[in-house]
């Protein structure tokens, strides 16, 4: 893991309920961080990039999201 990511880390908090406390999961292009507080995980990708907290959507809702627009084809 990087210095530079460790950084952008400590900035993130859990848009649904304001932990800090975000454990971070990474891969080789992507990273998941996920709240020790609600429980819910998020797309780092997304918390870098979306500036309203509202508008962050958890993996959860994103693969339902995913999965109700595949079986509307
Ligand atoms: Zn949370």
């Amino acid at each position: 893991m990087q210095k530079d990511d460790d950084f952008r880390f400590e900035k993130l908090d859990c848009p649904r309920c304001k932990s800090k406390k975000m454990i971070r999961f990474a891969w080789e292009s992507e990273a998941e961080l996920e709240c020790t507080e609600c429980g819910e995980r998020f797309d780092e990708k997304d918390l870098l990039t979306i500036d309203d907290p509202s508008n962050i959507l958890t993996v959860k809702e994103k693969l339902a999201f995913i999965r109700a627009f595949k079986e509307s084809d």
